[in-house]
C-alpha cells in the first residue's frame, strides 16, 4: 500500500509549528508496512489543498490530510478536499448528532461551519476536540492538533493493514554507529528489509512477506543487542 501524507497549515511553512503530524504518521503507517512515499505541506488555501489531494489521489492508495479542520475561516481544508472531489460541502447530520450525544454540544454552541464535511463523506467522530475528521473516497482528513490526529487515526488504523507484509521492530540504547556489523550481518542472513531509524533509542525495524522469516530476524537481532528497557 502507497500513501501520501498532506499537512495543511501556513504555521508549518514559516517555521513556526514543526511538522510533527508527518513524522508521527509516517512513523506509524510505516510500522505497519506501508510505504508512504510522498509528504507535503500547504497553506491554509482552498484551492492549493484541492490540487495535492487531486493529484495525489489519483496516484496513491490512500492520502492522509492533517490540520485546518476547525471551525474559523482560515480552515478551509474540508473546502479542499471537497473542491477535489468535486462535490458541494453539507452539514452532516451524524457529526452534529455525534457532538450533541458525546461532546454535551448543542447546536447553538457550535459555530455555524462545525460539523461540515464533503458531500458523501463517512464521518470520524473527534474524541478529543471539536471538529470531526472524515473520509472521501480513499482520502483521510484529521485534525491538525498532535492528539486529536492521533486518537482519530487509531480509529482507522485498521484500515491501513498491509495484506501480506509482516513488521517487527527491536528497540536498542546502543548507538547507531556501533550497530553498523550487526544491521549488515542480519541483512545477509535473512531475506527480509532491514531498516534501522535513530532517536532516543534506535529503531530497527524488519519487515517481509514471510512472517517467520521477519520473526527470525528480529529474534537474531535481540539476542546480539542491547535491548531497550532492560
Ligand atoms: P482547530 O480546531 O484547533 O483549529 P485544526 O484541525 O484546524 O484545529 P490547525 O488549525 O491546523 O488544526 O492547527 C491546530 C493546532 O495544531 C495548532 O497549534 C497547530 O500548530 C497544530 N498543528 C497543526 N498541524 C500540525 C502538524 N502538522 N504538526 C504539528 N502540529 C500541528
Ligand atoms: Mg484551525
Amino acid at each position: 500500500m502507497r500513501v501520501a501524507l498532506v499537512s495543511v497549515g501556513d504555521e508549518l511553512l514559516t517555521g513556526d509549528t514543526v511538522n510533527t503530524n508527518a513524522a508521527w504518521l509516517g512513523r506509524e503507517l510505516s510500522d505497519r508496512g506501508v510505504a508512504v512515499e510522498r509528504t507535503t505541506v500547504v497553506p491554509d488555501r482552498t484551492a492549493d489543498i484541492a490540487r495535492v489531494v487531486n493529484e495525489y489521489h489519483a496516484e496513491y492508495d490512500a492520502v492522509v490530510v492533517t490540520g485546518g479542520l476547525g471551525p474559523t475561516h482560515d480552515d478551509v481544508t474540508i473546502e479542499g478536499v471537497a473542491a477535489a472531489f468535486g462535490r458541494d460541502v453539507v452539514e452532516s447530520k451524524d457529526a452534529l448528532d455525534w457532538l450533541e450525544e458525546h461532546g454535551g454540544y448543542s447546536r447553538d454552541d457550535l459555530t455555524e461551519r462545525t460539523g461540515h464535511v464533503p458531500e458523501g463523506a463517512r464521518v470520524l467522530p473527534n474524541h478529543e476536540g471539536v471538529a470531526p475528521g472524515c473520509v472521501v473516497m480513499s482520502c483521510y482528513v484529521l485534525p491538525g492538533v498532535p492528539d486529536e490526529m492521533q486518537r482519530m487515526f487509531a480509529e482507522i488504523e485498521d484500515e491501513f493493514a498491509v495484506g501480506s507484509r509482516h513488521v517487527e521492530v527491536v528497540e536498542t540504547p546502543e548507538p547507531e554507529s556501533a550497530l553498523l556489523d550487526r544491521l549488515a550481518s542480519v541483512q545477509e542472513e535473512f531475506p527480509v528489509k532491514v531498516g534501522s531509524y535513530p532517536g532516543e533509542n534506535v529503531r530497527i525495524r524488519f519487515t517481509g512477506t514471510d512472517p517467520d522469516l521477519v520473526a527470525e530476524a528480529a529474534a537474531w537481532m535481540r539476542e546480539r543487542v542491547e535491548l531497550a528497557g532492560d
